[in-house]
């Protein structure tokens, strides 16, 4: 059995103090969230204070980007040792939004996820289409293409434990949830793809179904035999409307 986790991404929202206000409202609505993880993607300057203020509760902290190398002349840029040495338990990467607006390449995220591996860090790997790619009945080859080269360098192993997040690009920020069909035939697509690399890793990887995740269709997308977990954006911003998706999560 696979541990459903349901995971908030703050992109550039939040301030610490924000941040500080969100995790008091949101910690005594979890109580009776079983068998769920928790986790929140939260801007580098909040990094350190929701490490603090998470730590002993069930609520896991990522950041939401990283750089491959281990250190170097990349102003601006933040490494995997950075972020396990204040306890960080993981990072995001390849979000669509850092692909497009980013310029970010399957090749460094194949680097990318080494690194996270190799300084111990979960990684949450987003991989989806675009709606003209969708409409030209090109979803399964663009997720191919995607994975085929993000996974290329971390062994069984790492694959086993990854996170992957399908997060179909037409669907985010947009209110377009995926239906329950499309969701389910992309997320265990991921997982076949997975399975073709190593199939005992295609049974522990958790894929995530992305793209306006609200209170009200969580438990039906959170119910299909593919999907472990939810990325969660919006929703994830106000502690009720996120705390109700992990509750649509738990046992
Ligand atoms: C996201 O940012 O990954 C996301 C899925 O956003 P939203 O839930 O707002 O569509």
């Amino acid at each position: 059995m696979r541990t459903p986790l349901i995971a908030g991404n703050w992109k550039m929202h939040k301030t610490i103090a924000q941040s500080e206000r969100f995790i008091s409202g949101l910690l005594p609505l979890l109580y009776a969230a079983d068998g769920v993880e928790v986790g929140i993607c939260v801007p580098f300057t909040n990094l350190q204070a929701m490490v603090d203020s998470t730590r002993g509760s069930r609520v896991e902290v990522y950041a939401q980007n990283m750089h491959e190398a281990p250190e170097g002349a990349f102003t601006g840029e933040i490494s995997a040792a950075m972020l396990s040495e204040i306890d960080v338990h993981g990072v995001v990467l390849g979000h669509s939004e850092r692909r497009e607006y980013f310029n970010e390449t399957d090749a460094a995220l194949a680097e990318k996820l080494l690194a996270a591996r190799n300084a111990g860090l979960a990684a949450i790997l987003c991989v989806g289409e675009t709606e003209q790619q969708r409409a030209d009945g090109q979803t399964e080859a663009v997720l191919a293409h995607q994975l085929d080269r993000d996974l290329a360098l971390i062994d069984a192993e790492a694959l086993a434990a990854l996170v992957i997040a399908y997060e179909p690009i037409w669907a985010i920020g947009t209110g377009a949830v995926a239906t329950a069909d499309q969701a389910q035939a992309a997320c265990a697509f991921v997982r076949s793809r997975v399975a073709a690399i190593d199939a005992a890793a295609a049974e522990s990887v958790r894929v995530l179904y992305g793209g306006s995740v609200k209170t009200d269709n969580a438990a039906e997308l959170l119910s299909l035999p593919d999907v472990d977990g939810a990325l969660v954006g919006g929703a994830s911003l106000e502690p009720e409307s996120f705390a109700a998706i992990v509750g649509a999560a738990a046992t």
